[in-house]
Formats: C-alpha cells, sequence, structure tokens
C-alpha cells in the first residue's frame, strides 16, 4: 500500500468530532454574558461531562473548558453561601467582571473551576494522531478547532467508538487492498 493512497481515506477529526453535520450546535458558555438561570438550563437540560467556555457565540472563540460537575457545586454553593447571588446574577470566567450596570445583581465569578489550556487539534488532524495523544496524554476530551475558532469535541468515548468501528471494517479492507 503506497503511503499518499494511505493518507486519502484516513480518517480525520471532523469525522469523528461532535456535532455531525446535522447536529444541533455545540453546547458552549459564553465568558462573560450567560445569567445563573442560563447555565442551570444548560446543565438541566444536556448531559455532557463539560463544557467549552467561549469569549462570544459569535466569535466561538476558545477561552478554555469547564466541567459539569464543578459547575453544578459551585453555582449550587453561590446560592447558597454567597451575598447577592440570584437567577439573574452574570457568570463570569474572566479576570475581571464585565461592566454592568449600577443597578444589576451580585456576578458569580467562576475563573477558579476553569481548565484555561484545554488539549485541542484542528479539525484536519488525522484519526490516527488524535487516538496516540488520547492515549498518551490520557485525555478525557479534545476540543476541535479551524483558523482558531471552535467547531467540535471529541470525548475518549468517541474515541474508542472510532477504534470499535476500525476494528470491524479491518477485515473488508484487507480484502479490497
Ligand atoms: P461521553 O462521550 O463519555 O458519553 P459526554 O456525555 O460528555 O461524554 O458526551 C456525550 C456525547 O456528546 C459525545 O459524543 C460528545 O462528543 C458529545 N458532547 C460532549 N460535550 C458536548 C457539548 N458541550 N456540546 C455538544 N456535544 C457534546
Amino acid at each position: 500500500l503506497e503511503a499518499k493512497e494511505e493518507f486519502s481515506h484516513k480518517t480525520l477529526a471532523m469525522d469523528v468530532m461532535r456535532p455531525r453535520r446535522n447536529d444541533p450546535p455545540l453546547t458552549v458558555i459564553t465568558q462573560d454574558s450567560m445569567t445563573v438561570e442560563d447555565v442551570e438550563s444548560i446543565i438541566n437540560e444536556t448531559t455532557y461531562s463539560g463544557y467549552p467556555v467561549v469569549v462570544s457565540r459569535e466569535s466561538q472563540r476558545l477561552v478554555g473548558f469547564v466541567l459539569r460537575r464543578d459547575l453544578i457545586i459551585s453555582i449550587e454553593n453561590a446560592r447558597k453561601k454567597q451575598d447577592g447571588i440570584v437567577s439573574t446574577s452574570i457568570i463570569y470566567f474572566t479576570d475581571h467582571s464585565p461592566p454592568l450596570p449600577p443597578s444589576s445583581p451580585s456576578m458569580l465569578k467562576l475563573r477558579s473551576i476553569l481548565d484555561l489550556s484545554p488539549f485541542t487539534v484542528t479539525d484536519q488532524t488525522p484519526m490516527e494522531i488524535v487516538v496516540d495523544i488520547f492515549r498518551k496524554l490520557g485525555l478525557r476530551q479534545c476540543l476541535v478547532t479551524h483558523n482558531g475558532k471552535l467547531l467540535g469535541i471529541i470525548t475518549k468515548k468517541d474515541v474508542l467508538k472510532h477504534i470499535a468501528q476500525l476494528a470491524n471494517q479491518d477485515p473488508d479492507s484487507i480484502l479490497f487492498n
């Protein structure tokens, strides 16, 4: 098998990542514009283990990654123990709080639970390399970008499914090559 030919039907990160072509977009949290209530509804309406944090929905610039369980604990704690935290409080992951009118409720800073350097690959990365990275670094998830914009996510389970699929296809590819 020629190296070049082999390369031409290699699976890429974009083929394995979620969302798939007709799926709803990735569920993300913005860095300084969502309320406690907004984030609580994301937690209640989805079961994902974590959420990418972006500068804004329009920019889709990745800021970090936050785990669902850390969000749940921190919001619960803040609602109980932190003065002035209500459903309409803004949650921010930035260093400084966003400028808001003086009449706004207290804001909730959650920078401490943000993973500021989640692992990322570009959408064109061959899955062979992605699998290797997952194995070697023991990743739970990896984010996928294109031109610096967040595009998707690949979890450890997605990688395992991909490997299982390859194993099933192998007999055929041996026959046909
Ligand atoms: P697992 O893959 O272990 O079940 P998750 O529950 O986090 O982990 O993810 C379930 C599926 O949803 C996976 O296929 C994953 O790629 C996708 N996914 C994970 N996080 C998000 C997200 N924030 N938005 C959209 N899809 C996601």
